[in-house]
């Protein structure tokens, strides 16, 4: 038998998710947020299970955009982070894919080398990430530079929350986008996750979901399950090994964890090489055989181990569940000091996936 780590990514839970964010936003167009090979789960396997139900997809690479436009799919298709070179342009164009501006290079490109046919822009606006995006101060001049080079098949104000999962919440950016935007009669685009669920005024035209789709939490102190939302990926494995060991006894690299009694360890088909996070701590819950426990020592390159106290039944061959259906996965990501979202993003390629239609 092969080596026991699988993937099990769920089409039905996907769906789900996506309907949990049009009933909180049911006014709105809602993108699926597919970057990042669909934030892990495969961009195409989720492009399949979505394509007849969605409103539109939003990702980052243009390849993956082109692959999604030629595999039929007839709606929407967003370039969150736009075009990094002119040539581009003509690319987007064929494939009418819809890009973000956020920049001036950008801005420039677009009267330099404008593409061969106009194209859905999203002109994305600054409201306080300070990552990508134009000054509130300078949209209405880039606006106008947009629609003179005659680009524009069609333009929405954007842009993206730094706070709409925490405490500081989006009020100043919102004021600094409506001070931005005042007046101007164009459809807009403000929401991802958190602001769906936690700022229905933030939803105008089009929101843009990416983790909930997932069935991770976009909140620090909103479980998924709260939200409404199912687990879409579940990563399960298997004990391969027990040790007995004595009080005293170490266990894996650097002899980091000590038994401080007689224990049963087990140990799991899956280490950091297949995704699970090497900086999660002694501690980590894991579930085995149905019964949640702990994982001790560090994790390794193809292992963990895990406490088989309160598992008296578990032997080789025993099913563990190392996030989905059964653990969160944002509990391991809390464990871990991460989100739900790293985790997801990092399983590898060597980890088989089984597809529930
Ligand atoms: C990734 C991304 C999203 C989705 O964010 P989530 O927090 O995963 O919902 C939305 N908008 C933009 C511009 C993004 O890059």
């Amino acid at each position: 038998m092969a080596r026991p780590i699988r993937a099990t990514i769920s089409a039905p839970a996907l769906r789900h998710n996506y309907a949990q964010a049009k009933a909180a936003a049911p006014r709105s167009r809602v993108l699926a947020v597919v970057k990042a090979n669909g934030y892990g789960h495969g961009l195409d396997r989720v492009a399949r299970s979505l394509g007849p139900v969605v409103d539109g997809f939003g990702t980052l690479e243009i390849e993956g955009a082109v692959r999604l436009r030629e595999s039929g799919f007839a709606g929407e298709i967003v370039l969150l982070e736009g075009f990094f070179e002119a040539s581009e342009l003509a690319v987007i164009a064929g494939a009418r894919l819809a890009t973000s501006v956020h920049s001036e290079e950008q801005l420039r490109m677009l009267h330099a080398s404008p593409p061969p046919t106009p194209i859905d822009i999203y002109l994305k606006i600054n409201t306080g990430m300070n990552r990508l995006g134009i000054a509130p101060r300078a949209a209405k001049g880039a606006l106008d530079r947009i629609r003179e080079s005659g680009a524009a098949k069609s333009i929405t104000l954007m842009t993206h929350f730094a706070n709409a999962d925490g405490p500081a919440g989006v009020a100043e950016a919102m004021r600094r986008f409506e001070e931005a935007t005042q007046g101007l009669a164009l459809p807009r685009s403000l929401a991802n996750s958190a602001a769906i669920f936690a700022h229905p005024e933030t939803h105008a035209d089009t929101v843009r979901e990416g983790v909930a789709l997932y069935g991770a939490t976009p909140f620090a102190d909103r479980s998924a399950e709260q939200l409404g939302l199912k687990p879409v990926m579940t990563l399960t494995s298997q004990v391969i090994a027990v040790q007995e060991l004595e009080p005293g006894d170490t266990v894996g690299y650097g002899s980091t964890f000590r038994c401080d009694r007689a224990m049963r360890i087990g140990v799991v088909a899956c280490g950091y090489a297949d995704g699970y996070p090497r900086h999660a701590p002694s501690g980590t819950p894991v579930v085995v055989g149905g019964v949640r426990t702990k994982t001790v020592g560090r994790v390794s390159m193809d292992m963990i181990t895990v406490d088989l106290k309160p598992v008296s039944h578990a032997r080789v061959g025993t099913p563990v569940t190392l996030w989905g259906e059964g653990l969160p996965i944002d509990e391991v990501a809390v464990a871990s000091g991460t989100v739900g979202y790293e985790l997801m993003c990092a399983v590898m390629p060597r980890v088989p996936i089984i597809e529930v239609a």
